[in-house]
């Protein structure tokens, strides 16, 4: 792949710099930029900036609503997004649920639910995981039995992420028990508003509400609601598990974060000199970046396979682990570079108070560390995307 920007992408790369200045609200890019937690309404606000510009869904066939950019162009845009440090794009809707329904769902199904995703009208959240399957995903156990027009579901999904702000859950259901575990699992919508879903709280190590139990009693859901065929929903989960993996490595987010660390390890004093210049700090620097920058060249393979009308292959789990453990490493290191100051911990709600000591970037360095820990499981854990990669990329 060629990397140098043609004018046009430079052209490109200029229009969206300025709609960026323009557009990214001052009130929520000051509390990104102090890793303050934002607000659903916050999230929501910057979502429809970007879709009221038609730049929301670019990885989406043009004809849905998505945009007709080149591979380079995402990579611009995201590049340029990441660099100003506007807020993560929640990716149940846009990136897991709205691909499903454009490439399984019927027409009735993308007239209802594309247009929600697209404008963030609708919020979704994935429930997969259950407790007893998370890497054993097939092993799931909720149960929608037919009744009529209606399926009756029952069982319990776990670590549901934001499920607290979702108006709609797309769910992996057995809708038949075989003695292949793939077999009889199906894919569900389910209306958050039914009678019967309660959604609990699970508070984690960093002391923020992220995740979730979801829990199903007796809950009907239209037959309607069922995506693709019954019993196939196992394809429909593993396309949709390559598209979010490839969303999971967040390489432009983490160029950001080494410029910053560069930035403020000159600003501490070592010695005679500062932290960048410290032996020890700048190898593990120069470590992350050159990892980085090869990470970002399987990046830009994958792109150019999505924008070509195929579906991410199994080097989107090259991404996620290399991605994921990166994004560790450089909390690992914002950590180094806060030493004390990093040691007061202060949780989510404490964020933004006068409580803090020391540099206004040191209160939520703890927090993030450990909040971090999360992302080598979450998507199918490091563990499992490496027996992936054993099986379909070195055919062991
Ligand atoms: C913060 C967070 C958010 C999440 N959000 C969601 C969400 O929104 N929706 C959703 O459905 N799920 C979500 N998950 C669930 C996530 O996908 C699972 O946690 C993950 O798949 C691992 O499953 P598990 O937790 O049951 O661990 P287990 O499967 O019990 O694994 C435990 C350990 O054993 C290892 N292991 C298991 N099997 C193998 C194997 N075959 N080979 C090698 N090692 C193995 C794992 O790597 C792990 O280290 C989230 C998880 C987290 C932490």
């Amino acid at each position: 792949m060629d990397l140098t920007f043609s004018k046009e992408d430079l052209k490109f790369q200029e229009e969206v710099r300025l709609f960026i200045s323009e557009n990214y609200p001052y009130d929520i890019k000051e509390k990104q930029d102090n890793r303050l937690p934002l607000q659903k309404e916050e999230i929501i606000r910057w979502q429809k900036i970007l879709a009221n510009n038609n730049w929301f869904a670019i990885n989406w066939p043009a004809e849905y609503g998505g945009t007709d950019w080149s591979p380079t162009q995402k990579y611009i845009f995201q590049n340029e997004l990441a660099a100003e440090n506007t807020p993560i794009l929640i990716p149940f809707g846009v990136n897991m649920c709205g691909p499903v329904i454009y490439s399984f769902g019927n027409d009735e199904q993308k007239k209802q639910h594309l247009p929600g995703i697209l404008n963030s009208d609708v919020w979704w959240c994935q429930g997969y995981s259950e407790p007893g399957s998370g890497s054993d995903l097939a092993s799931l156990t909720t149960k929608a039995e037919k009744k009529g027009d209606k399926y009756i579901v029952n069982g319990t999904k776990t670590w549901t992420t934001l499920a607290q702000h979702a108006d709609w859950i797309f769910c992996l259901v057995r809708t038949e028990t075989t003695t292949i575990k793939q077999q009889g699992i199906s894919f569900l919508l389910v209306d958050m508003n039914s009678p019967g879903v309660e959604v609990k709280p699970i508070i984690t190590i960093d002391q923020s509400h992220e995740v979730n139990m979801v829990y199903f009693d007796n809950v009907e859901v239209p037959c309607i609601n069922l995506v693709g065929q019954e019993g196939e929903g196992w394809n429909i989960a593993k396309f949709l598990l390559m598209h979010e993996r490839t969303g999971i490595a967040g390489l432009a987010a983490l160029k950001r974060e080494l410029v910053r660390i560069k930035e403020l390890s000159s600003t501490i004093q070592v010695g005679e000199g500062n932290l960048l210049d410290d032996a020890n700090f700048k190898n593990k620097l120069n470590k992350a970046e050159i990892e980085l920058l090869a990470t970002e060249f399987t990046e830009l393979r994958t792109l150019s396979a999505i924008s070509s009308g195929n579906s991410p292959g199994p080097e989107s789990s090259i991404l996620k682990i290399k991605g994921t453990e990166l994004q560790q490493t450089l909390s690992e290191l914002f950590i180094e570079l806060c030493g004390y100051y990093s040691h007061p911990f202060i949780s989510e709600q404490d964020l933004g108070s006068n409580a803090s000591i020391g540099p206004d970037y040191s209160s939520a360095a703890m927090a993030h560390y450990l909040n971090f820990r999360k992302v080598s499981i979450y998507g199918g854990s490091n563990e499992i995307q490496r027996n992936v990669i054993s099986k379909l990329i070195l055919g062991l």
